[in-house]
């Protein structure tokens, strides 16, 4: 932990413009350390183009983003990975014929091809880490099920277990409760919280319950712009905030 830096993310003025169109505009966002910060806001709001900003999979045309002071506006979308910024996509990307084992170890950063024994000692470490992350994410009893015929809640903690190879300082996670059933929902707010404890976590979230169980702050967007920011308790009970919601 760096203590000249309590918030592991600044973003400053960040924007984006798609032919003219801003989609991100003057946007400001500081994540703290150890922190759920929720994005809310209606379709199209631009929330998931601030994480593919952040990431770097969209090149912002205005702004700042300082990862621990150091900018990342224009570093490419591997070293960002490698900085330790991870992020989840709306879909789960895993490998359906492999199993919840296999997908944990390829996603170890040195894990691919680890053969041999000069690569034992490492292999079981590697072994090790797949087995702590897959207790966190509640599927350690999934080790060897194809991960194909996994629950639809199944398959977005396997993605989640996933980035958590990678030991990130930032996870961003991508609306990972849609089509959850509402057990799923709360073992998800459980794990986001258990995994805020060792770093800072985005979340882009519609469902309000769901954004209250979790969320340290929250930052509301409407139009690309910040509506509002604070609490849940302040901003749900700010009119701006109600307005768009009722509104839409
Ligand atoms: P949200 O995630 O809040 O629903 P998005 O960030 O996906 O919203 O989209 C915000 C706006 O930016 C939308 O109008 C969308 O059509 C537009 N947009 C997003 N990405 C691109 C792109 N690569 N090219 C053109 N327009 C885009
Ligand atoms: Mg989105």
């Amino acid at each position: 932990m760096n203590i000249d830096h309590p918030n592991v993310l600044e973003v400053e003025d960040l924007g984006v413009s798609f032919d003219g169109f801003k989609a991100v505009d003057g946007f400001n966002f500081y994540l703290a350390q150890n922190h759920v910060h929720v994005i809310i806001g209606p379709n199209g709001a631009g929330k998931t183009t601030v994480l593919d900003l952040i990431c770097g999979k969209t090149l912002a045309t205005a702004g700042s983003i300082k990862f621990k002071g150091k900018e990342l506006r224009g570093s490419r979308e591997y070293r960002i990975v490698r900085a330790g910024i991870g992020r989840k996509f709306q879909n789960p990307s895993i490998y359906e014929n492999l199993t919840v084992f296999e997908n944990l170890e390829l996603s170890h950063p040195t894990g691919r091809g680890v053969i041999g024994c000069l690569m034992f000692r490492r292999t079981a470490s590697i072994k090790q880490q797949c087995e702590d992350v897959a207790a966190q994410i509640g599927l350690s009893d999934r080790l060897d099920t194809e991960a194909g015929i996994l629950s639809h809640g199944q398959k977005q903690w396997l993605e989640i277990g996933m980035l958590l190879m990678q030991d990130p300082e930032i996870i961003m996670l991508d609306e990972p409760v849609a089509g959850m059933s509402v057990r799923e929902r709360t073992q998800t707010a459980t794990l986001i919280r258990k995994i805020s404890k060792d770093r800072s976590v985005i979340v882009i979230e519609h469902d309000m319950e769901f954004v209250r169980e979790i969320a340290d702050r929250v930052t509301v967007m409407h139009l690309g712009k910040i509506l509002a920011e604070g609490s849940m308790e302040k901003v749900s009970n700010d009119p701006k905030v109600i307005e768009v919601y009722i509104g839409h």
